[in-house]
């Protein structure tokens, strides 16, 4: 690991104008802010990261999860993933998104982990995390090894020649689905950014993953009000039953009118180079009778764009089947919500 230099913020505007000094806020960035440091450290110690900075969140005080009038849900940037994974209300209204992060990481990490940085996860490449190894994500311009080595749990959709890799995090799979909106402190003000535009395809610049410029400062993550009657679930599928990274997942949340879909929305994880929103899926589905031909139909639909390498052609199976089966877990919490009501 490099020497670095380590401050510990006072507030937020010191926090944002000492991170305004980096040359960059994505890879490469001379000055990091610090929060469990479950990522940031880990890279450190592999010379992936180098910051000559670390500027230390754990003083600003962003850990309130609270409810607004309108029914929305904000969850400040430090809150523990623990803590949100039970907190009452996202049990209760958000229930994909608890499902979600205690499907991750270990319950140590979990401890840790705060909402912000599971928002900036890096990826599980193996190459990304092996200096010895070409990787345009990490060093721009040197090549993608996993194109022609190990992909097989990489992305295979959203993925461009220059990077394949996958979004590892389940979080920001539930935070997609849910329209969750990223709030930023920046040296021009605030700023509101959906989720689905916070994130940014690898194109040709993998390295560069979210909208985020230096000085920008993750203060708050909010939810709108879930849709009535709405029911969620989260299904991962891995490789081992605990402490491992998604082969595939899905988010759905689902309002049942009768026996028909009368609202979708739909995310998947493992399978995209950035939490995936599936909106053709959800195009097909909505309108459509409650059957299980229908949800395999809808994933199929999503699949139609899927890319995917010699590796990882069985994630286009694996996702489809797991799209479907969410969906019909869902429909099942959906009847048996109105049968105890
Ligand atoms: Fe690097 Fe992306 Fe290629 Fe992995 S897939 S080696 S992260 S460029």
């Amino acid at each position: 690991m490099e020497r670095f230099s380590y401050h510990r913020a006072e507030g937020v505007d010191q926090a944002v104008a000492m991170q305004a000094r980096s040359n960059t806020a994505q890879q490469g960035a001379t000055v990091r802010f610090l929060a469990g440091g479950t990522t940031l450290v880990d890279l450190m110690k592999l010379n992936v990261e180098q910051p000559e900075t670390l500027v230390d969140l754990r003083a600003l005080g962003l850990e309130g999860i609270e409810v607004a009038t309108d029914g929305a849900l904000s969850i400040g940037a430090s809150v523990k993933n623990a803590a949100l994974a039970q907190n009452a209300d996202v049990k209760s209204r958000y229930t994909m998104l608890s499902q979600a992060l205690l499907s991750g990481a270990s319950p140590q990490l979990r401890n840790k982990a705060t909402t912000a940085g599971n928002l900036l996860q890096r990826t599980r490449c193996m190459y990304f995390r092996d200096t010895a190894m070409p990787c345009n994500k990490r060093v721009p311009g040197s090549g993608c090894a996993a194109r022609t080595g190990m992909h097989r749990h990489l992305a295979i959709l959203g993925t461009s020649e220059h990077c394949i890799a996958s979004n590892p995090s389940d979080m920001n799979v539930a935070l997609m689905a849910l329209d969750a909106v990223v709030h930023i402190q920046g040296t021009q003000g605030k700023r509101a950014v959906p989720i689905d535009a916070f994130f940014r395809l690898p194109g040709d610049t993998p390295h560069v993953e979210t909208v985020l410029v230096p000085g920008d400062l993750i203060t708050h993550v909010t939810l709108p009000s879930p849709a009535p009657d709405a029911v969620s679930v989260y299904l991962k599928l891995r490789d081992r039953a605990s402490y491992e990274f998604a082969l595939t997942s899905a988010a759905v949340e689902i309002v049942m009118d009768g026996d028909k879909v009368a609202h979708a929305r739909i995310a998947l994880g493992g399978v995209g180079a950035k939490p995936w929103r599936a909106k053709r899926a959800e195009q097909a589905l909505v309108g459509q009778l409650a059957s299980k031909a229908n949800f395999i139909a809808a994933a199929q639909a999503e699949m139609t764009q899927a890319q995917p390498l010699a590796q990882n052609r069985f994630k286009v199976e694996l996702a489809t089947r797991c799209l479907a089966r969410a969906l019909s877990q869902a429909q099942a919490s959906s009847l048996s919500a109105k049968d105890a009501s």
